[in-house]
């Protein structure tokens, strides 16, 4: 099952998962065709658009160090810092949601 995408910026549906960026906006999770996250990145949304796409390689790195991370936290951790450490987890929320949302209706 799938269901077309549309890029945040030009309204075009993304077709090719290598051309699909998914980004974090304040709260938001946007999808981009890579060169459209580019123009946003140095227009006028740099202030709100995360520089660091939530997928393709930079992405999963990070997915895979805030898992590693926030789960050592979680196991030594206790009292208030047990709910930091759910912050950490935060992350992989915002990843996960991007591949369900997005990721997974645009072909390989
Ligand atoms: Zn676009």
């Amino acid at each position: 099952m799938s269901k077309p995408i549309y890029c945040d910026k030009c309204n075009q549906e993304i077709t090719v998962r290598d051309d699909l960026v998914t980004a974090l906006m304040v709260v938001e999770v946007v999808p981009y065709h890579e060169a459209c996250y580019a123009k946003d990145l140095k227009g006028a949304k740099t202030f709100f658009l995360d520089n660091q796409p939530l997928n393709g390689f930079s992405g999963n790195i990070t997915f895979i160090f805030a898992i590693i991370i926030g789960l050592l936290w979680l196991l030594i951790a206790d009292g208030g810092s047990k709910a930091a450490s759910l912050l950490a987890l935060i992350p992989i929320g915002f990843r996960i949601y991007a591949y369900l949302t997005y990721e997974r209706h645009v072909e390989k």
